[in-house]
């Protein structure tokens, strides 16, 4: 079983969100949505907790917001994403520390972090699939989809249903029809409502930072898709340690998925920053200790983690402003020097509403400005930390030699008893998203 002396059961997380919510009812609201499929027989019933937290105080609209939906706890047996939704509440809850984490060296600095923090709005469901972490913590640590077994992030309907030759049901059964399931149904009409410019599926059994497409091999054309990417490159030192697969997921991960939340979010309802994040992976675990191979089983591995992923949302904030589908309204209008490249496509994309009328905020927007500018120096100096100088040289040279070393030792890598070992391995890596 997890060791619930370091990870929450279920009652416990909601437990504390709802305290959470309450010691701050100013910034959080929290709705449980009743979810359930009555046709189906028996019926089946769930709920859906979403967290709404404003850390500007609460307003009737959120035209004038940027505006992030975080899904956590999508499959069952990645317990580690819940306890990233929690600590990410925690520290909303009480940002100081992470503001002065603001003024580190290359950081936007406290006022300008927090000024940010407040024209952001925030829909987090800290667990998705409850009746699938049911299972789980009866004993089936393996269990992924949901109360009835399907898997909702094979529920969507943007390729909803074509199956790969290795398709496995009992790791991904995308259900009856798109949407038949009512955790994903619920999201959707979630998501609808919300308009968000960000979407972040949370999820575990290695670690990556996926953009779409999940169903094809590549990444999208055109300039939000690379700017997107850019955003994830610089997370990947960030937050990631540079460890992480970036990219497409249906390339990156090295199989195709089909019907993913990922893809429709993009595709269908054009929320520009689409993502799926896996946040923990451990090679190591055998193949049936699911518990481990999704989840860390140390306490400073834990901590580790769920400290590291819950900031990662506090360094992707600090990036938005200058991603191209995020509407300039909704970060730095009319900053006046900020220099915006020809054909960058701001304000409304198709889809996403900026509101269209949000008054001028010339201090934020002047703040931001300067606060981007020592971001993008900020990342720079995490990829070689003396820019110009021999030093950075000598440092790009070892990534470049590591990298090829890397490359050797993975393509003489693949003899048979390794062959064999991933080939245990493969189903189950195989459905990480
Ligand atoms: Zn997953």
């Amino acid at each position: 079983m997890p060791d619930f002396s370091i990870y929450h059961t279920k009652d416990q997380v909601f437990e504390e969100v709802e305290n959470l919510v309450k010691a701050n009812a100013q910034i959080m609201k929290l709705d449980v949505l009743a979810i359930s499929d009555e046709v189906s027989d028996p019926p089946y019933r769930s709920s859906l907790k979403v967290v709404t937290v404003e850390p500007g105080g609460h307003t009737r609209d959120h035209d004038k917001k940027m505006r992030l939906l975080l899904n956590y706890g999508e499959h069952g047996r990645e317990l580690i994403t819940v306890e990233v939704a929690l600590r990410l509440l925690q520290i909303l809850a009480d940002p100081s520390a992470e503001l002065e984490r603001g003024d580190r060296p290359g950081g936007p600095g406290k006022a300008r972090l927090k000024a940010l923090l407040h024209n952001t709005v925030f829909k987090i469901v800290p667990m998705e699939n409850e009746k699938g972490r049911d299972l789980v913590e009866g004993g089936n640590l393996c269990e992924r989809k949901n109360g009835r077994g399907v898997d909702t992030n094979r529920n969507w309907e943007v390729h909803w249903g074509h199956k790969e030759k290795d398709y496995d049901p009992n790791e991904e059964y995308p259900g009856t029809k798109p949407f038949s399931e009512p955790e994903a149904a619920a999201l959707l009409a979630l998501a609808r409502k919300f308009k968000p410019h960000v979407w972040m599926n949370a999820h575990s059994g290695m670690e990556a930072l996926f953009m779409p497409y999940d169903h094809l091999p590549h990444i999208p054309t055109g300039e939000v898709a690379q700017a997107t990417l850019q955003v994830l490159e610089k997370l990947n030192n960030v937050t990631c340690g540079g460890r992480c697969a970036l990219g497409s997921g249906g390339k990156s991960v090295g199989y195709l998925a089909h019907g993913t939340a990922t893809d429709y979010m993009y595709e269908r309802l054009k929320v520009p920053l689409s993502f799926t994040w896996e946040i923990y992976g451990d090679n190591d675990a055998h193949f049936n200790d699911c518990f481990r191979m999704f989840n860390p089983v140390s306490l400073e591995a834990f901590d580790k983690v769920v400290t590291s992923w819950a900031d990662g949302i506090f360094a992707l904030l600090e990036l938005l402003p200058s991603h191209p589908a995020i509407p300039r309204t909704n970060t730095q209008p009319h900053s006046g020097g900020r220099k915006v490249e020809p054909g960058a496509t701001r304000s409304s994309r198709e889809g996403v509403s900026d509101g269209g009328n949000a008054s001028p905020d010339r201090r934020l927007g002047a703040a931001v400005q300067g606060w981007q500018n020592r971001m993008s120096e900020a990342a720079r100096l995490r990829v070689f930390d003396a820019p110009g100088s021999r030093k950075g040289l000598i440092g790009g040279l070892c990534v470049a030699l590591v990298a090829i070393v890397g490359f050797v030792v993975l393509v003489r890598g693949g003899g048979r008893a390794a062959a064999a070992k991933r080939a245990a391995r493969r189903k189950r890596e195989e459905a990480v998203l």
